[in-house]
């Protein structure tokens, strides 16, 4: 990462190999965590797929549905100003957990995918025009690649791919090739889900900008990994998942500059999203709700402020330092593993591990570690062409959360050795 990412990222403190960070006090609020599986306790290491949610997002949602639920907006009952104040105060929380400038540049949506889609569809839709070049990342995420080429058949613009290392980090030299000014947007993964990389999303944006084109960062795997600024970064666009961030699924958010939200146009109609409606003429409505049609995920959207909450409260620091170390450890430990291919192994990395494993099939892998208890990916994560790029139908994938454990660590690399006996 460089300086100004890390400036604008605040990534981990520096691991000692001991850490302070209270992770048997954390853990007790994750109900989950406390379960087992084929009678074995569950170590969870699938965070990448999504996180587990404490007991104060569950508790939120189901106070919502207990307490005052009813729809948002156009209630003039108690019930419903009450869930509409609630449903707000989920987007100023949300603009302060990105310290955006304005709760209008806060747009609800389902999750990463519906934000990346409704950048395509409205802004770029709108205003690139046929032959413009959109530039993403190698190791992008179907989420960042398709919508892109959906937007290339109805608008004729390209898709160009910027190359990774054997290591996964993203060629930067090809980046500042690939840039000219016929490049309006660059589309680029904030932290791989495949392989971990961090991108140097701060100096991608600057490079970006002094080119004259848009930036849209695919922030679903960073914001549990390091706290986001998007004013610092400066980038335009800037989507999540509550899902991955302790919150419910079904709600997410995308940040966009309030200036380029003015100008975009709306891409789902329906209720909310205009002032006035005649059979003649339609009024849109102010930003951001011009771009949420229809009833919003309101139970999501206040279970994400609790998670937001609850984040509020916890060291974060010391859980990002806690995950560092825990991604040493088993670095380490897959290192000396027989027969292991770390697949992803860039200079500045998040706490995903992706492996190979000579002979063994990563599916084969995936049931043999559920069967003691242990939660792991394995296939291609969504990111087809970066397993393309290391000639792979898919791997097994590790993925962590401040949550887990030495002994989690330890418990995964002896069921993998458990798995390897079973297998060859
Ligand atoms: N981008 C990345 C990097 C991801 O890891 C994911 C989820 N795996 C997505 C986008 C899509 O997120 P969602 O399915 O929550 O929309």
């Amino acid at each position: 990462m460089d300086a100004a990412s890390r400036q604008a990222a605040q990534p981990p403190a520096v691991a000692t190999g001991v850490t302070p960070f209270d992770v048997t006090r954390v853990r007790a609020e994750f109900p989950i965590l406390a379960t087992s599986v084929h009678g074995k306790p569950l170590v969870y290491l699938d965070n990448a797929a999504t996180t587990q949610k404490p007991r104060a997002v569950i508790d939120a949602t189901s106070r919502y549905y207990e307490t005052f639920n009813a729809n948002v907006h156009r209630g003039v009952h108690t019930l419903s100003q009450r869930a509409t104040d609630e449903f707000e105060a989920a987007r100023e929380a949300a603009r302060r957990f990105l310290n955006a400038a304005d709760t209008r540049e806060i747009v609800f949506t389902r999750g990463t995918t519906e934000g990346i889609n409704l950048v395509a569809q409205s802004y770029a839709r709108e205003f690139l025009q046929a032959g413009d070049e959109i530039l993403i990342g190698t190791a992008e995420h179907h989420a960042n690649i398709v919508p892109w080429q959906m937007l290339a058949r109805q608008r004729g613009t390209i898709l160009k791919v910027v190359p990774i290392d054997e290591r996964g980090d993203l060629d930067m030299a090809a980046f500042e090739r690939l840039l000219s000014s016929r490049t309006k947007l660059v589309a680029i993964g904030h932290v791989s889900n495949a392989l971990g990389t961090v991108n140097p999303v701060a100096r991608i944006v600057a490079l970006a900008h002094a080119a004259g084109a848009k930036v849209l960062i695919d922030g679903a795997q960073s914001v549990a990994h390091a706290a986001v600024d998007v004013r610092a970064l400066d980038c335009d666009f800037f989507a999540f998942s509550g899902h991955k961030l302790f919150g419910p699924t079904g709600i997410g958010v995308l940040y966009a500059k309030a200036a380029l939200l003015e100008a975009m146009p709306p891409w789902q109609g329906g209720g909310d999203m205009i002032k006035t409606v005649s059979f003649e003429h339609t009024e849109f409505n102010d930003i951001p709700y011009k771009f949420e049609a229809g009833t919003p995920d309101i139970a999501g959207a206040i279970g994400l402020k609790a998670a937001f909450d609850w984040l509020a409260g916890l060291d974060f620091a010391g859980a990002i330092a806690h995950e560092h170390v825990l991604l040493e450890r088993t670095t380490a430990a897959l290192h000396a593993f027989p027969g292991l291919r770390a697949i992803g192994t860039a200079r500045d990395k998040a706490a995903v591990l992706s492996f190979v494993i000579d002979g063994l099939h990563p599916q084969d892998l995936g049931v043999l570690l559920d069967s003691q208890g242990v939660a792991i990916r394995t296939g291609h994560h969504c990111a087809m062409p970066v397993m393309q790029h290391y000639g792979l139908s898919g791997t097994a994938r590790a993925s962590f959360a401040f949550y887990n454990t030495f002994e989690d660590v330890d418990r995964f690399v002896a069921a993998l050795g458990r798995a390897r006996d079973i297998l060859m």
